[in-house]
């Protein structure tokens, strides 16, 4: 076995501000963002959308034990919104360590989650998950220490009430996972470059593109086009287009898609069920269900 063969991320969720159903938007998927990377023993969540009801299924139906990290880039209702259905929360088997790094000194983590799930907003209260769970606010630009070979460092990104940046080091090689940001026209977010200089992947906000972008300054979203000039400022060999609009369809993606390989050739858009492996060839790394699959990029 290879050092990083066993690092992957899984896709579950990679819809922005609200989850669709929507037959003409199912091959990309319509959930709200989570993933699911695994580093060899360890898994790791990133967002807790309504895709992580489909993810805790999963789990539920290996009928093992979980024991899990999972890191919120913040706690608007779409990257939230699938804690409630999430099932291993209800198993007391179970352990997880959730984490955010946006609210201190104002509020903390469990505080929110609290507010999400009071009457007459929920009809039960978080007390109600019988699993281990433990809260923990960080400071932004900490390095996060998960076991003993994985390191997750963190930056603070643009965006409303704030959210955090990952970085994601296993086995010599890196995943990054941004969203929700806005760049600034015409200038690359240093913040983001250090974060993201020589990593192996990052998954971006690529919510607008650059034309519906000028109508939508301020909202704290950015476009695919700006998330392929950070990776080529660091970089990155592998750009992931991420946290697609509701309102972009099957066809309006497979626009981007194409758009972006041209700009940038290797260029992914997320797709739910989709499993990628950093430092591999597209041809190699790509893992979509054969129903959901778009054309696969060649090379
Ligand atoms: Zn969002
Ligand atoms: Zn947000």
């Amino acid at each position: 076995m290879s050092e990083h063969c066993d690092f992957s991320v899984k896709f579950w969720g990679v819809r922005g501000s609200i989850s669709i159903s929507d037959p003409n938007s199912i091959r990309y998927g319509g959930n709200t963002s989570c993933l699911e990377i695994r580093c060899g023993e360890r898994l790791l969540i990133f967002d807790a959308g309504s895709g992580l009801r489909y993810l805790g299924n999963e789990l539920v139906g290996r009928g093992e034990a979980v024991d899990a990290d999972i890191f919120l880039t913040h706690t608007h209702y779409d990257h939230i919104c699938g804690i409630p259905f999430f099932k291993p929360f209800f198993n007391p088997q179970n352990q997880f360590r959730l984490q955010a790094g946006h609210l201190l000194p104002e509020k903390n983590l469990r505080g929110v989650l609290c507010d999400l799930m009071t009457s007459p907003l929920f009809p039960v209260p978080l007390e109600v998950f019988q699993s281990k769970i433990e809260f923990h606010d960080f400071i932004v630009g900490d390095a996060l220490h998960t076991g003993s070979d994985v390191v997750v460092r963190t930056a603070s990104l643009n965006h409303p009430d704030g959210a955090t940046g990952y970085r994601i080091e296993f086995g010599g090689r890196s995943i990054c996972y941004l969203t929700d940001t806005e760049h600034v026209a015409g200038e690359l977010d240093q913040t983001i470059l250090r974060l993201i200089d020589g990593a192996d992947m990052v998954i971006y906000d690529s919510m607008f593109t650059e034309e519906e972008y000028a109508n939508c300054v301020g909202w704290g979203h950015s476009t695919w086009q700006a998330g392929a000039d950070l990776c080529d400022a660091a970089g990155v060999p592998r750009f992931v287009i991420f946290h697609h609009d509701p309102d972009h369809d099957d066809d309006f993606m497979d626009g981007i898609a194409e758009a972006a390989e041209k700009r940038r050739p290797g260029t992914l858009v997320a797709q739910e069920g989709m499993v990628l492996r950093p430092g591999k060839p597209v041809w190699q790394d790509l893992d979509i269900p054969v129903s959901q699959a778009r054309t696969v990029p060649a090379g």
